[in-house]
Protein backbone atom coordinates (compact mmCIF):
# COMPACT_ATOMS: atom_id res chain seq x y z
CA UNK A 1 0.00 0.00 0.00
CA UNK A 2 1.26 3.42 -0.91
CA UNK A 3 0.20 6.12 1.03
CA UNK A 4 0.50 10.02 -0.03
CA UNK A 5 -0.04 12.90 2.88
CA UNK A 6 -0.48 16.43 2.06
CA UNK A 7 0.11 18.22 5.34
CA UNK A 8 -1.06 21.74 5.92
CA UNK A 9 -0.92 23.94 8.85
CA UNK A 10 -3.85 25.93 9.39
CA UNK A 11 -5.91 23.11 10.54
CA UNK A 12 -3.37 21.62 13.17
CA UNK A 13 -4.59 21.49 17.04
CA UNK A 14 -2.97 24.10 18.30
CA UNK A 15 -2.92 27.13 15.63
CA UNK A 16 -5.56 28.92 16.13
CA UNK A 17 -4.24 32.93 14.51
CA UNK A 18 -2.28 33.36 11.67
CA UNK A 19 0.02 35.14 12.66
CA UNK A 20 2.42 31.69 13.51
CA UNK A 21 1.89 29.91 10.42
CA UNK A 22 4.11 32.72 9.01
CA UNK A 23 8.01 32.70 8.28
CA UNK A 24 9.78 35.12 10.65
CA UNK A 25 7.14 35.06 13.63
CA UNK A 26 7.88 33.80 16.59
CA UNK A 27 5.29 31.45 17.49
CA UNK A 28 6.22 29.43 13.80
CA UNK A 29 8.91 27.27 14.77
CA UNK A 30 6.34 25.93 17.41
CA UNK A 31 3.70 26.02 15.16
CA UNK A 32 6.42 23.61 12.56
CA UNK A 33 6.67 21.20 15.71
CA UNK A 34 2.90 20.98 15.92
CA UNK A 35 2.52 20.26 12.21
CA UNK A 36 5.72 17.77 12.21
CA UNK A 37 3.62 15.94 15.21
CA UNK A 38 0.40 15.80 13.29
CA UNK A 39 2.33 14.38 9.83
CA UNK A 40 4.72 11.61 11.89
CA UNK A 41 0.92 10.76 13.60
CA UNK A 42 -0.20 9.74 9.92
CA UNK A 43 2.74 8.15 9.09
CA UNK A 44 2.51 6.02 11.80
CA UNK A 45 -0.84 5.48 11.64
CA UNK A 46 -0.20 4.79 8.28
CA UNK A 47 2.10 1.80 8.69
CA UNK A 48 0.29 0.67 11.55
CA UNK A 49 -2.48 0.23 9.22
CA UNK A 50 -0.47 -1.86 6.25
CA UNK A 51 1.59 0.98 4.30
CA UNK A 52 4.66 0.09 2.77
CA UNK A 53 5.16 3.39 1.09
CA UNK A 54 4.69 6.31 2.39
CA UNK A 55 5.84 9.71 0.79
CA UNK A 56 4.41 12.98 2.82
CA UNK A 57 4.07 16.49 0.81
CA UNK A 58 4.83 19.69 2.52
CA UNK A 59 1.65 21.72 1.66
CA UNK A 60 1.64 24.82 3.40
CA UNK A 61 2.94 28.25 2.39
CA UNK A 62 6.26 28.50 1.26
CA UNK A 63 6.10 24.46 1.66
CA UNK A 64 9.66 23.97 3.37
CA UNK A 65 8.29 23.65 7.34
CA UNK A 66 8.72 20.44 8.09
CA UNK A 67 11.88 19.73 9.89
CA UNK A 68 13.29 16.78 7.50
CA UNK A 69 15.08 14.90 10.38
CA UNK A 70 11.80 15.59 12.47
CA UNK A 71 10.04 13.79 9.79
CA UNK A 72 9.45 10.28 10.52
CA UNK A 73 12.56 8.32 9.00
CA UNK A 74 10.21 5.21 6.84
CA UNK A 75 8.87 8.49 5.13
CA UNK A 76 9.88 10.43 1.97
CA UNK A 77 9.65 14.30 2.57
CA UNK A 78 8.73 16.22 -0.57
CA UNK A 79 8.97 20.23 -0.14
CA UNK A 80 10.16 23.47 -1.49
CA UNK A 81 8.63 25.39 -4.38
CA UNK A 82 6.51 23.44 -6.24
CA UNK A 83 4.55 23.63 -9.83
CA UNK A 84 1.94 21.28 -8.46
CA UNK A 85 1.79 22.98 -4.64
CA UNK A 86 -0.17 20.67 -2.08
CA UNK A 87 -0.48 17.77 -4.68
CA UNK A 88 3.05 17.29 -6.30
CA UNK A 89 4.74 14.13 -6.85
CA UNK A 90 0.91 12.63 -6.27
CA UNK A 91 1.19 11.52 -10.06
CA UNK A 92 4.53 9.73 -9.63
CA UNK A 93 2.72 6.53 -9.91
CA UNK A 94 0.46 4.20 -7.95
CA UNK A 95 -0.83 5.77 -4.51
CA UNK A 96 -3.62 3.69 -3.04
CA UNK A 97 -4.93 6.32 -0.48
CA UNK A 98 -4.32 10.04 0.14
CA UNK A 99 -4.72 11.50 3.75
CA UNK A 100 -4.45 15.36 4.35
CA UNK A 101 -3.47 16.24 8.00
CA UNK A 102 -4.20 19.86 8.95
CA UNK A 103 -6.35 20.93 6.06
CA UNK A 104 -8.98 23.72 7.36
CA UNK A 105 -12.53 25.40 5.90
CA UNK A 106 -13.16 26.73 2.47
CA UNK A 107 -12.31 31.12 1.85
CA UNK A 108 -15.45 32.04 2.86
CA UNK A 109 -16.72 29.64 5.30
CA UNK A 110 -19.05 31.63 7.93
CA UNK A 111 -16.98 29.90 11.42
CA UNK A 112 -14.44 28.38 9.82
CA UNK A 113 -10.40 28.31 11.51
CA UNK A 114 -8.33 30.38 9.24
CA UNK A 115 -10.70 29.68 6.27
CA UNK A 116 -9.29 30.26 2.81
CA UNK A 117 -8.39 28.54 -0.25
CA UNK A 118 -4.80 28.24 -1.15
CA UNK A 119 -4.05 31.90 -0.98
CA UNK A 120 -5.89 35.26 -0.10
CA UNK A 121 -6.93 36.03 -3.04
CA UNK A 122 -10.19 33.76 -3.84
CA UNK A 123 -13.11 34.95 -1.57
CA UNK A 124 -15.25 31.65 -2.78
CA UNK A 125 -14.24 28.90 -5.13
CA UNK A 126 -17.03 26.37 -6.73
CA UNK A 127 -16.64 22.92 -8.50
CA UNK A 128 -19.63 22.22 -10.34
CA UNK A 129 -21.55 24.82 -8.88
CA UNK A 130 -20.59 23.69 -5.25
CA UNK A 131 -18.63 25.66 -2.74
CA UNK A 132 -15.49 24.09 -2.09
CA UNK A 133 -12.01 24.44 -0.17
CA UNK A 134 -8.58 22.89 -0.51
CA UNK A 135 -9.83 19.51 0.14
CA UNK A 136 -11.89 19.43 -2.85
CA UNK A 137 -9.64 20.68 -5.36
CA UNK A 138 -6.72 18.73 -4.67
CA UNK A 139 -9.23 15.69 -4.03
CA UNK A 140 -10.66 16.28 -7.55
CA UNK A 141 -6.84 16.31 -8.46
CA UNK A 142 -6.29 13.19 -6.39
CA UNK A 143 -9.50 11.12 -8.00
CA UNK A 144 -8.57 11.94 -11.54
CA UNK A 145 -5.53 10.14 -10.64
CA UNK A 146 -7.93 7.12 -9.28
CA UNK A 147 -6.38 8.17 -5.61
CA UNK A 148 -8.92 8.55 -2.78
CA UNK A 149 -9.01 10.61 -0.10
CA UNK A 150 -8.83 8.70 2.85
CA UNK A 151 -8.72 11.16 6.10
CA UNK A 152 -9.06 14.48 6.48
CA UNK A 153 -8.35 16.26 9.79
CA UNK A 154 -8.53 20.00 10.52
CA UNK A 155 -11.29 21.52 12.53
CA UNK A 156 -15.47 20.84 13.04
CA UNK A 157 -16.11 23.42 9.94
CA UNK A 158 -13.63 21.38 7.50
CA UNK A 159 -15.43 17.97 8.92
CA UNK A 160 -18.86 19.50 8.13
CA UNK A 161 -17.77 20.61 4.70
CA UNK A 162 -15.56 16.85 4.11
CA UNK A 163 -18.81 15.01 4.80
CA UNK A 164 -20.42 16.66 2.23
CA UNK A 165 -17.63 16.26 -0.80
CA UNK A 166 -15.82 13.08 0.47
CA UNK A 167 -18.09 11.39 2.54
CA UNK A 168 -16.22 7.69 2.38
CA UNK A 169 -13.32 9.95 4.26
CA UNK A 170 -12.39 9.53 7.68
CA UNK A 171 -12.87 12.87 9.47
CA UNK A 172 -11.06 14.09 12.68
CA UNK A 173 -12.26 17.01 14.57
CA UNK A 174 -9.01 18.31 16.25
CA UNK A 175 -10.33 21.94 17.31
CA UNK A 176 -13.72 23.34 16.83
CA UNK A 177 -13.79 27.03 15.47
CA UNK A 178 -14.61 30.67 17.79
CA UNK A 179 -13.82 32.38 14.85
CA UNK A 180 -11.80 33.65 11.71
CA UNK A 181 -8.66 33.08 13.91
CA UNK A 182 -9.91 31.71 17.08
CA UNK A 183 -10.17 27.99 18.11
CA UNK A 184 -11.26 25.97 21.00
CA UNK A 185 -8.25 23.06 20.55
CA UNK A 186 -7.73 19.33 22.21
CA UNK A 187 -4.18 18.82 23.08
CA UNK A 188 -1.76 18.16 20.49
CA UNK A 189 -1.11 14.91 22.19
CA UNK A 190 -4.61 13.83 21.70
CA UNK A 191 -4.87 14.95 18.22
CA UNK A 192 -2.17 12.40 17.08
CA UNK A 193 -4.01 9.41 18.63
CA UNK A 194 -6.96 10.50 17.19
CA UNK A 195 -5.06 11.28 13.66
CA UNK A 196 -2.84 7.90 14.05
CA UNK A 197 -5.67 5.83 14.72
CA UNK A 198 -8.08 7.63 11.73
CA UNK A 199 -4.72 7.07 9.56
CA UNK A 200 -4.55 3.63 10.52
CA UNK A 201 -8.22 3.31 9.74
CA UNK A 202 -7.99 4.93 6.34
CA UNK A 203 -5.34 2.83 4.89
CA UNK A 204 -7.18 -0.36 6.14
CA UNK A 205 -9.71 0.72 4.04
CA UNK A 206 -8.18 1.70 1.36
CA UNK A 207 -6.42 -1.61 1.23
CA UNK A 208 -10.47 -3.47 1.45
CA UNK A 209 -11.64 -1.25 -1.09
CA UNK A 210 -13.96 0.64 0.99
CA UNK A 211 -12.92 4.32 -0.24
CA UNK A 212 -14.37 6.05 -3.71
CA UNK A 213 -12.71 8.28 -5.42
CA UNK A 214 -14.00 11.99 -6.03
CA UNK A 215 -15.39 12.40 -9.59
CA UNK A 216 -17.26 14.66 -10.98
CA UNK A 217 -19.42 14.78 -14.73
CA UNK A 218 -17.37 16.51 -17.24
CA UNK A 219 -16.63 18.90 -18.12
CA UNK A 220 -16.02 20.71 -14.75
CA UNK A 221 -17.19 24.29 -14.21
CA UNK A 222 -14.25 25.77 -12.47
CA UNK A 223 -16.14 29.07 -10.75
CA UNK A 224 -13.64 31.68 -8.83
CA UNK A 225 -14.50 34.87 -7.20
CA UNK A 226 -11.22 37.15 -6.22
CA UNK A 227 -10.85 40.05 -3.66
CA UNK A 228 -11.67 42.97 -6.47
CA UNK A 229 -12.31 43.01 -10.43
CA UNK A 230 -9.08 43.58 -11.46
CA UNK A 231 -7.56 40.49 -10.02
CA UNK A 232 -10.31 38.72 -11.99
CA UNK A 233 -9.46 40.71 -15.40
CA UNK A 234 -5.51 39.16 -15.09
CA UNK A 235 -6.86 36.00 -14.39
CA UNK A 236 -8.90 35.91 -17.19
CA UNK A 237 -6.57 36.21 -19.57
CA UNK A 238 -5.80 32.63 -19.45
CA UNK A 239 -6.80 30.59 -22.33
CA UNK A 240 -10.36 29.54 -21.90
CA UNK A 241 -11.28 31.57 -18.99
CA UNK A 242 -14.29 33.41 -19.16
CA UNK A 243 -14.86 36.60 -16.61
CA UNK A 244 -18.04 36.61 -14.97
CA UNK A 245 -19.99 38.62 -11.93
CA UNK A 246 -18.51 41.42 -10.32
CA UNK A 247 -15.16 39.80 -9.98
CA UNK A 248 -15.21 36.36 -10.91
CA UNK A 249 -14.05 33.72 -13.56
CA UNK A 250 -15.31 30.73 -14.81
CA UNK A 251 -13.54 28.04 -16.81
CA UNK A 252 -14.59 24.36 -18.04
CA UNK A 253 -12.85 21.59 -17.40
CA UNK A 254 -11.86 19.05 -19.33
CA UNK A 255 -10.82 16.70 -16.28
CA UNK A 256 -9.94 16.98 -12.95
CA UNK A 257 -6.01 17.78 -13.24
CA UNK A 258 -7.22 20.33 -15.98
CA UNK A 259 -9.72 21.79 -13.33
CA UNK A 260 -6.69 21.99 -10.44
CA UNK A 261 -4.21 23.26 -13.13
CA UNK A 262 -6.69 25.70 -14.13
CA UNK A 263 -7.76 27.00 -10.34
CA UNK A 264 -3.77 26.85 -9.29
CA UNK A 265 -3.10 28.60 -12.61
CA UNK A 266 -5.72 31.53 -11.85
CA UNK A 267 -4.80 32.31 -8.26
CA UNK A 268 -1.54 32.73 -8.81
CA UNK A 269 -2.05 35.24 -11.67
CA UNK A 270 -4.59 37.26 -9.63
CA UNK A 271 -2.42 38.82 -7.34
CA UNK A 272 0.05 40.35 -10.03
CA UNK A 273 -2.88 42.53 -10.79
CA UNK A 274 -2.01 44.22 -7.27
CA UNK A 275 1.69 44.78 -8.43
ZN1 LIG B 1 -4.29 25.60 3.30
Amino acid sequence: MRVYVSVDMEGVAGVSHTAPTGRGDAGYPAACRLMEGEANAAVAGAFLGGATEVVVNDSHGPMFNLSPEAIDERARLVQGRKALSMVEAADEGRFDVALFVGYHARAGHPRGTIAHTYTGGPTLTTLAGRPTGEYGINGLYLGALGIPVGLVTGDDALADEVAEWLPWAERVIVKHGRGWQAADSVHPNVARSLIAAAAQRAVERAAAGELEVLRLATPIEVGIELRHAGQADFAAVIPGFARVGDRGVRFMAADGVEAYRAFVAAVRLAPVADE
